[in-house]
């Protein structure tokens, strides 16, 4: 049969992931030192996965409400006032869901009528443009560039609005640059969605993971803003819980009722033992996480100055477990120099034109990778470096 016909033709024309296409290559070698898949190296710690066990051997095996368990919505609203500063009702206004990605496309087709524009800025997470196509929506990537630490700055978004813009996505800490946006430049992206009345979809799923002492701030919390924000978090990356699929929505109630109705019908719930081992990490997991964060932060550090000093000038990421370095030097487009790495040096990172257009001329390398791993790395990344 022919299948080209039968295939919906806005799914069709969605590229595959460069990541996926890179990674194929990846498993059919030995010994490869990976800092390519965005992922903790950490095991979920005990205590959580005990949760889990636990749950199960209670015979907790049914549905929960489509929201989410009550308990576990009333530990996210109590952590979301804490650390982001909003306050949001437990019983209405947060959503568990199946991991951010889950809520990030239930959010798009909640919000989007056919050709609405949803600006968003790049180099992004792979998903970000496909997720909008998705949705019947039209993306809108904004160029971020090295030299402005490829945080989004207003005027860069101020230019790209249009009346059929409708949604801004942000997502800070970046993924695949670490980057972060300074009070000034959310501030200021937070006055041009007002002015233009652009409903935000924030994914903030690294932002327990900001280094050299600084706090997150998440755009919700700015005056005016909470009302046109959907603030997006999981348990993935903070807290080494990526195979749990568990993530929230937290929205002002009709976003959320309009994001439930599509839920319910597509999802029905999240796990249940997911959500109870997400119950332990928010009640007890915090000095695992922050034990994490820190050695995430002494691994920023050694390859941001190894990087470096073997002529990969590489900014010094504020957040996430990613660092980004420029590779034009080399002559080499970022396919090449990292098909290059891996062919001559076993060691896997992802080129940069996988996270869009503005990522070419870059690598993402994940340091949520062991230290002997990463040492080896470097000293073969910057031999292969020396023969170009
Ligand atoms: N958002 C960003 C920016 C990510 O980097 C990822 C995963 O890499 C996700 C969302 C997906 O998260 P989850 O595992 O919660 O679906």
């Amino acid at each position: 049969m022919d299948y080209t016909s039968k295939i919906a033709s806005h799914v069709a024309g969605i590229p595959r992931s460069g990541i996926r296409d890179f990674f194929e290559l990846v498993q059919g070698r030995e010994g490869v030192i990976s800092l390519g898949v965005g992922e903790p190296d950490f095991v979920t710690p005990w205590h959580i996965r005990e949760a889990a066990i636990y749950s199960l051997e209670k015979g907790q095996t049914t549905y929960t409400s489509n929201l989410g368990l009550l308990s576990l919505r009333k530990a996210i609203a109590k952590y979301v006032a804490s650390f982001f500063e909003v306050e949001y009702e437990a019983s209405k206004e947060v959503l568990v869901t199946v991991g951010v990605s889950e809520a990030i496309d239930i959010a798009l087709r909640a919000l989007l009528n056919p050709g609405d524009e949803v600006i968003y800025h790049e180099p992004c997470y792979v998903s970000y443009s496909p997720s909008i196509v998705m949705a019947y929506g039209k993306a809108v990537a904004v160029e971020t560039s090295k030299e402005d630490g490829f945080s989004l700055k207003p005027e860069k978004l101020a230019a790209a609005i249009t009346p059929r813009s409708r949604v801004l996505m942000l997502n800070f800490p970046t993924n695949p640059t670490g980057a972060v946006a300074s009070n000034e430049d959310l501030e200021g992206i937070a006055k041009l969605c007002i002015e233009h009345d652009l409903i935000v979809l924030t994914d903030e799923i690294y932002s327990e993971l900001r280094y050299d002492g600084v706090k997150h701030v998440s755009i919700a919390s700015l005056p005016g803003m909470k009302e046109r924000t959907i603030l997006l978090h999981g348990f993935s990356k903070a807290f080494a819980m990526t195979g749990f699929r568990l993530g929230y929505a937290c929205a002002p109630q009709p976003i959320i009722e309009a994001m439930m109705k599509i839920h319910q019908y597509s999802m029905l719930c999240a796990p249940i033992m997911s959500q109870n081992a997400a119950l332990e990490a928010l009640e007890n997991g915090t000095p695992s996480m922050i034990a994490m964060r820190d050695s995430y932060h002494q691994r920023r550090d050694f390859l941001v100055k190894r990087l470096n000093e073997f002529g990969l000038s590489c900014h010094t990421p504020g957040g996430a477990f990613y660092v980004f370095p420029d590779i034009r030097t080399t002559g080499k487009s970022s396919k090449d120099f990292a098909m290059g790495l891996l062919s001559a040096e076993n060691v896997a990172a992802v080129p940069g034109s996988a996270f869009g257009p503005s990522g070419e001329g870059f690598l993402r390398c994940c340091y949520a990778t062991g230290f002997d791993d990463l040492k080896l790395a470097m000293d073969k990344m910057e031999r292969f470096v020396g023969t170009l």
